[in-house]
């Protein structure tokens, strides 16, 4: 085959049942076929035409012909003590990425990355010390949740538990929009991982037009925002975009925010020893979030050689959380997981080793 009509054969990971439809329609097939086909790449999770062996034969040489199932490459996988595990990627041009796997009694938690590194560059995060190199499609997202299930319980095995998904990985996903809706999109199809949207939470350091955007969806995931400071003098240190989105622009847009009944808007805060837990600044976070249906994720920081800031003693972060639970705020102190393989939050940046 020569490269030509290698490069176009047509990718299907991150296609839409809808999208596959049309291009099984301009080969000619009909819907059902569409329909099985998506079902054997989300539902079975298999990357080989070959294997879909309820598909015709020949129907699985036309595929070969035209398309391509792309299953990023696992260079390596690391795996904590408490039972995490990362997993370093290769994408199709070389780019490696990270996701997470973080196994609980009910349900598995994966985190993917939305962008290959990260422009936003935040002052205690490993990931904006890379820099962005590009984002992520649609398929490279779907693509991390399909192998690491396949790593975790094997190709074509049903799921024993449920599995959400956290957009906490590498990069920022409200600035690679459109690509990662289309990838919350295909997760819910039933037919396919049968994700719902409400399984998938995405995180954003606050680019606050891009919140309207998710606002007005109609179908839209969780949203958690990294708030880590209290006030915009601070937040501008740890977070360059606070310039650009100031905080009471971001807090605007948090009380705007559409909420289902009982649902209240989460509010990730990294613990910084001495920079941003004191009880002055409890009360600051109190008075800032006390429009807002809020409740508090106080996060451990995860450290790494390359970060200049400390994780806030234990009994200073539940010193920190009585300031707020006395306001009515609600909050949880998060337990770290997979710090000893560089696989918490803020430590990802492609290492090649478990740890620095
Ligand atoms: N860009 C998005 C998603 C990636 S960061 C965002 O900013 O939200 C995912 C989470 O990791 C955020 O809550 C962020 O505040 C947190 N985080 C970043 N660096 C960290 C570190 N070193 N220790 C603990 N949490 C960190």
């Amino acid at each position: 085959m020569t490269s030509d009509t290698q490069q176009q054969k047509r990718e299907l990971l991150g296609l839409t049942q809808d999208e596959l439809r049309e291009f099984m329609g301009e080969l000619g097939e009909k819907p059902y076929r569409a329909r099985q086909l998506f079902q054997a790449i989300h539902r079975r999770r298999i990357a080989s035409f070959d294997r879909i062996t309820d598909l015709p034969k020949t129907l699985r040489r036309i595929l070969d012909q035209h398309a391509v199932i792309t299953f990023t490459e696992i260079e390596n996988v690391f795996l904590s003590s408490d039972g995490t595990r990362r997993f370093l990627l290769k994408l199709g041009d070389g780019s490696e990425v990270e996701s997470v796997f973080m196994p609980e009694q009910r349900r598995d938690t994966i985190c993917i990355s939305s962008q290959v590194g990260c422009p936003l560059a935040c002052d205690f995060c490993m990931t904006g010390i890379i820099g962005l190199k590009r984002n992520m499609t649609a398929g490279e997202m779907v693509s991390q949740v399909v192998i690491v299930l396949n790593q975790v319980y094997g190709e074509v095995v049903e799921l024993p538990k449920r599995t959400n998904i956290v957009m906490m990985g590498m990069g920022e996903p409200l600035l690679n929009y459109d690509e990662v809706m289309k990838a919350v999109r295909v997760m819910a199809e039933p037919e396919g991982l049968a994700i719902a949207p409400r399984r998938v939470t995405l995180s954003t350091a606050g680019i606050v037009p891009r919140i309207y955007d998710l606002a007005k969806e109609e179908v839209r995931p969780r949203l958690a925002i990294s708030l880590t400071a209290s006030n915009d003098e601070l937040r501008n240190k740890l977070f360059p975009i606070n310039r650009k989105y100031p905080l009471s622009e971001l807090i605007e847009a948090c009380r705007k925010y559409p909420l289902g009944d009982r649902e209240r808007l989460t509010f990730e805060y990294v613990m910084l020893d001495g920079v941003n837990d004191s009880d002055r600044q409890a009360r600051e976070l109190v008075r800032l979030l006390s429009s807002v249906r809020a409740k508090v994720n106080l996060i451990p920081h995860n450290p790494a050689p390359e970060l200049p800031y400390g994780s806030s003693p234990m009994d200073r972060i539940t010193g920190f959380q009585s300031i707020l639970t006395a306001a009515g705020l609600p909050s949880f102190i998060r337990r770290p997981r997979g710090q000893d393989i560089s696989a918490a939050c803020g430590q990802l940046a492609a290492r090649h080793q478990a740890a620095p």
